[in-house]
């Protein structure tokens, strides 16, 4: 039995018939940028997390760009970012102009660090992006204290986190905006690139509507230079179709962590992933262990049709894209160390028992090889 790593086409199999229909009613409707799909899929994405505006964009990075910039945050500014995430985190930060201000991981949990976060606060700290990693939600109250009192812009990056909750509330409206990427492998994947924000602010709102159409605030009248980045009517209809099914799909997610959890909780050497917080609900975008033989692991799992893959193995302070910045080898410990010993498993919403079973078989065998 080969376990891939992730079948990105299983969700067009299983929906083929409302994914061709939303396609059809795109195609005939006349209507290729912007129009009824677009803002029908905001105001049902609103809906699903929670907040008062949704804003569809091009894709996750433009989102976290387009958030920054939406609230004039650019050159002079610092913002604090995880040094354990997606490039993408970063890139937003530079894109804006601003200066990167990347802080550590909880050696535990590989989220950002919320107490060096108050450390890395600076009288020019404009915004702060924690990252709800792995589908992980961040404790966004203890980064809304640091936040709140002076003013910064508090962007979720849920770019791995649709539908994850804490407490009640969805990631989506966590802090001042959030930013969600639908690149397909994501939880709520479209068919390309796609992306969102989302927000209760109405004048952050109004900016980021500006943004994404070339800073227009009325036809063919340029308030700032923006970005052409709107989410395409197509992407908008199949997303529409991908939301119905995403709470199912989360659901299962959490079957297979469950699984992992608790059979592979006897593996000597093998790290897993923490248990969520009690009232916190995270949604597996990843299920990422550690180990000091990683690539030995690796290896055995690829020997025994298992596919895995490494997120990340740079981080973006190590990588040449950001050589400049001069941050050296073990300025951040926790990040590099968890470069050098993550594997992620396979998981996704049409994995089958079988395959869960193999995957855990191959890595128990590993134990005793
Ligand atoms: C995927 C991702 C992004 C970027 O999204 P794109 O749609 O690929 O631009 C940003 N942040 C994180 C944490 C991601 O995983």
């Amino acid at each position: 039995m080969t376990v891939s790593f992730l079948d990105v086409g299983a969700s067009y199999r299983e929906l083929r018939e409302q994914i061709d229909a939303a396609y059809a009613r795109v195609m005939s409707s006349g209507r290729y940028v912007g129009g009824e799909e677009v803002e029908a899929f905001e105001r049902e994405f609103a809906a699903f997390c929670g907040t008062r505006q949704a804003i569809g964009v091009g894709n996750g990075l433009d989102a976290l760009t387009i958030a920054l910039r939406a609230r004039g945050i650019g050159a002079g500014d610092e913002v604090i970012v995880p040094a354990h995430t997606f490039i993408a985190t970063w890139l937003a930060v530079a894109r804006a102009g601003a200066t990167i201000v990347p802080v550590d991981a909880d050696p535990q949990t590989l989220l950002i660090d919320v107490q060096a976060v108050g450390d890395a606060v600076t009288p020019r700290t404009a915004a702060i992006i924690p990252v709800h990693l792995y589908g992980a939600p961040v404790d966004m109250d203890a980064v809304a204290t640091i936040a709140a009192q002076r003013g910064i812009l508090l962007l979720g990056d849920a770019a791995q986190a649709h539908g994850a909750r804490l407490g009640a509330r969805d990631v989506g409206a966590l802090g001042d905006v959030a930013a969600f990427s639908f690149y397909p492998a994501k939880n709520a994947g479209a068919f390309g690139d796609a992306g969102a924000l989302t927000t209760d602010d109405s004048s952050l709102a109004a900016r980021a509507r500006g943004l994404r159409n070339y800073g227009a605030s009325a036809p063919y009248r340029f308030a700032e230079p923006g970005l052409n980045s709107r989410l395409d009517p197509l992407q908008a209809a199949f997303l529409r179709v991908k939301l119905a099914a995403l709470s199912r799909w989360n659901e299962r997610r959490r079957a297979i962590a469950h699984t992992y959890r608790t059979q592979l909780r006897a593996v000597p050497d093998l790290i897993l992933p923490p248990a969520a917080p009690p009232g916190t609900q995270p949604v597996w975008h990843l299920f990422c262990v550690r180990h000091h033989r990683r690539d030995g692991l690796a290896d055995h799992l690829a020997r025994s049709g298992v596919a895995t893959q490494i997120h990340y193995p740079q981080p973006p302070h190590r990588s040449e894209a950001f050589a400049d910045l001069g941050f050296a080898p073990g300025s951040f410990p926790v990040t590099e160390a968890a470069a050098d010993t993550l594997l992620s498993l396979p998981i996704g919403p049409h994995l089958d028992d079988a395959a869960v079973q193999a995957v855990v078989e191959a890595v128990q065998t590993f134990a005793t090889a």
